[in-house]
């Protein structure tokens, strides 16, 4: 790919440039772009896999390298939004999921696979005694919500403003229209004080408090332990059921980030990689509260789904904790994750730009900031849209594959030279671009 020309005077200037060699170098994703705009609306069927001014088309993929339809090559520093733990094709995913698939895949009836799951789930994460598995990591989240609401008898959940819990579960800027009608109350993450007197004012209604004990698509925002801990205290006191979203950091160690921490909630809900990169949500949780979904008590609650334990997600499941994502390397894997933003911020600092990057192991996000980032409230500023165009623009000129809001996930085939060359990309970026803001 072309390396930029160093002529870039202002910020509208370097972004017309980018666009420019942008479109010139993916002719054949822009002109797929229209034609999927046909029978699909806006192009795509996930509203994030747009940015300007066209997404690429993904013909390819194996271990941590992505191909798109115009032939690049790129390392995949995405990995699927977290979905990717085990990078493309994984031959032992692969491998477990052919076997599965030869016995037959559709049996209405319990299987083998998920009650191995199951196991495997609740001998990771402390808060799991039982488990229920979903399609999604959405559905999971609707599930605990609807669950606690059932067996508090209570109305509302507490969120957290600029939340991201799935598709119908946003509470960020423009997330109102589509968001499943449950009635919630909301305060600032990482904001104690003005938490506990949200949570007093509601305590009666309150059902569940649910959050992501490190915030990932609003920015991956490390939560205070003080501030978590206060929350599994003052859920306690008042009945309420407390909520981990692991949906995304359950891979930030054996157990998650609820061991990591050691703060464990009454229920946790997970998707992502735990199905072995296939459709995948689960629900677990204490036994006295995940007692209510056995079919066998009178009052039940009723849980179904065709593809609840479909075969080859559960069998991909079990491969992924068993050979691949095991204890060991869940902490070894992320301890070098740690390594690696280290060396990115070392990068920002020595050349005195304001960008940090921010996040947990595995999980990291790019900011155009030197300030604190507590909460949603702290990402947005000024010129930072433009300045992550720039940004993804010139990484995935380079041959990096990202997110446009500067979200990475990291997913274990990726090698030294993969990080060796982000680290000079974004090197790179920050040597020329680094005047502009
Ligand atoms: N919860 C969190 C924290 C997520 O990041 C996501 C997806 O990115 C979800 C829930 C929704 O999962 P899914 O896309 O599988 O519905």
């Amino acid at each position: 790919m072309n390396t930029p020309a160093r002529s870039n005077l202002d910020l509208v200037t370097a972004l017309q440039d980018a666009e420019r060699r942008y479109t010139e170098n993916n002719p054949l994703s822009k002109q797929r772009f229209p034609q999927a705009c046909e029978h699909l609306p806006g192009g795509n069927t996930r509203s994030l896999m747009y940015f300007s001014p066209f997404p690429l088309t993904i013909k390819r993929g194996e271990g941590a390298k992505l191909w798109d339809i115009d032939g690049h090559c790129y390392s995949d520093f995405l990995g699927e939004y977290s979905a990717g733990l085990y990078g493309h094709s994984h031959p032992k995913i692969v491998t477990a999921i052919q076997q599965a698939l030869a016995d037959g895949f559709l049996f209405g009836g319990p299987n083998l696979y998920e009650t191995r799951l199951a196991e495997l789930i609740c001998e990771r994460f402390p808060s799991c005694e039982m488990v229920r598995f979903c399609n999604s990591g959405t559905e999971a989240n609707l599930l605990a919500l609807t669950a606690a609401r059932a067996i508090t008898g209570r109305s509302h959940t507490l969120v957290f403003q600029g939340a991201y819990h799935g598709s119908l579960l946003y509470f960020g800027h423009g997330g109102e229209t589509m968001q499943a009608p449950y009635p919630t109350v909301s305060a600032v993450y990482n904001d104690l004080p003005g938490t506990l007197a949200v949570i007093e004012q509601h305590a009666k209604d309150l059902a569940a408090i649910l959050l992501e004990p490190m915030m990932g698509a609003a920015g991956c925002i490390q939560a205070d332990k003080e501030f978590l801990q206060a929350l599994r205290d003052t859920a306690t006191k008042h009945g309420i059921i407390l909520i981990f979203d692991e949906v995304m950091t359950s891979r930030l160690g054996p157990g998650g980030l609820q061991e990591r921490l050691g703060i464990i909630p009454d229920m946790s809900t997970f998707g992502k990689y735990l199905g072995g990169g296939l459709t995948f949500g689960a629900l677990g949780g204490r036994e006295h509260l995940m007692a209510r979904f056995d079919a066998r008590r009178p009052d039940a609650l009723t849980h179904s789904g065709t593809y609840n334990n479909n075969i080859p997600t559960m069998a991909a499941g079990v491969a992924g904790l068993t050979d691949v994502f095991t204890a060991e390397v869940a902490r070894s894997f992320n301890a070098a994750a740690d390594a690696f933003r280290e060396r990115l911020n070392g990068i920002a600092r020595q050349h005195q730009v304001r960008a940090q990057f921010t996040g947990v192991g595995s999980l990291l996000a790019m900011h155009f900031t030197d300030q604190p980032i507590r909460c949603p409230q702290d990402v947005d500023n000024g010129s930072a849209p433009e300045l992550r165009t720039l940004f993804h623009l010139f990484m995935l000129e380079q041959g990096f594959y990202m997110a446009r809001r500067g979200y990475m996930t990291l997913s274990l085939p990726l090698e030294a030279s993969d990080y060796d060359g982000f680290a000079k990309a974004f090197e790179e970026f920050v040597s020329l671009h680094g005047h502009l803001w």
